[in-house]
């Protein structure tokens, strides 16, 4: 396994210019989101492909500004009841664990997020209260921007502690980190998540096949004591194709990973060009339910202001 992954998140790709000497093209253009982008994708990038799924995904696009885009389309900080803790569902709560990201995901939800003053880690004991005097919290979930840029060390403190917490059952992880820097799965991590005292689900971020690189497929066949699942976003010019989504859900399970949420975009001011409505996605989520088997098709959900996800 590779344990070199702290070097290899320095080796990325930042700004504009460095992006377009890298693939030798002029579309990047420093606005909005800053972009970002390890080695370890741009290497899995077509640089003749203009139109590379995983290029989109990075690549700066011209603004279209259209109404019901916002800068902070899910309004997280309304349910966070403490800094750095949100609660929306009774039975769970997730952590802001990390403002740091090992890619920028130019539809990110959360790339307007107020990271300052909601970090976990640091408000770590009035969480710890917070989760003790609520015991219908069962599971806690650590988010981000990604838990996996925290350090080996770092990780397991914070689950070290979580442990504890006699009511707190299941662990979830949201990560990209996963897919886009394989080489963050390490030993030590692998260690850390098969031998923990609580379920853990790690949940993986990956919208296309092509982003499914050996290096990722032998570290997380190494999980062998963590269930896998997996969420996607559905996005134009990406993955907006029942050829494109089958064919991921598919070789995620080869990987030992069940597809599991297909989320619709959450409308971010400059990520109008990823747009699939409403009715388009429902008719692309019905042709793939004809395509597969059923548990090989991810739910089709919108996260909504509310406190509930809804199911499409
Ligand atoms: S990795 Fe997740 S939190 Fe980070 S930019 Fe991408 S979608 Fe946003």
């Amino acid at each position: 396994m590779n344990n070199n992954w702290q070097h290899n998140a320095r080796n990325t790709l930042k700004g504009a210019d460095s992006c377009n000497a890298f693939f030798q093209s002029q579309q990047f253009q420093d606005q909005g989101f800053p972009i970002k982008i390890p080695l370890e994708f741009a290497n899995l990038i077509d640089k003749d492909n203009p139109d590379d799924p995983l290029l989109k995904q990075v690549a700066s696009a011209p603004i279209q500004a259209q109404s019901g885009f916002s800068t902070e389309p899910l309004e997280d900080e309304k349910y966070t009841p403490v800094a750095g803790l949100v609660h929306k569902y009774p039975n769970r709560v997730l952590l802001i664990t990390s403002r740091v990201c090992a890619i920028h995901c130019q539809y990110c939800f959360r790339q307007n997020f107020n990271y300052t003053e909601h970090d976990a880690i640091s408000n770590y004991l009035a969480i710890e209260e917070y989760i003790c005097s609520h015991s219908q919290i069962n599971e806690v979930i650590l988010s981000g921007g990604d838990p996996l840029s925290l350090s080996d060390e770092k990780l397991a403190q914070l689950i070290g502690k979580i442990e504890k917490i006699s009511h707190i059952k299941n662990l979830r992880i949201h990560t990209r980190s996963a897919v886009v820097t394989p080489s963050r799965i390490t030993t030590k991590l692998i260690k850390l998540l098969n031998h923990s005292t609580l379920n853990v689900v790690l949940v993986t971020h990956v919208n296309h096949a092509n982003e499914l690189s050996n290096d990722f497929a032998k570290a997380i066949r190494a999980l062998s004591n963590v269930t896998l699942l997996n969420q996607s976003v559905l996005l134009k010019g990406v993955n907006d194709c029942v050829l494109t989504l089958s064919k991921l859900s598919m070789d995620l399970f080869e990987l030992g990973i069940l597809p599991y949420y297909l989320h619709l975009l959450d409308k971010v001011s400059g990520a109008e060009h990823f747009l699939v409505e409403d009715e388009a996605a429902i008719k692309l989520h019905r042709e793939l339910g004809k395509k597969l088997s059923g548990y090989l098709v991810p739910r089709l959900v919108r996260d909504e202001n509310l406190a509930a996800k809804t199911w499409l």
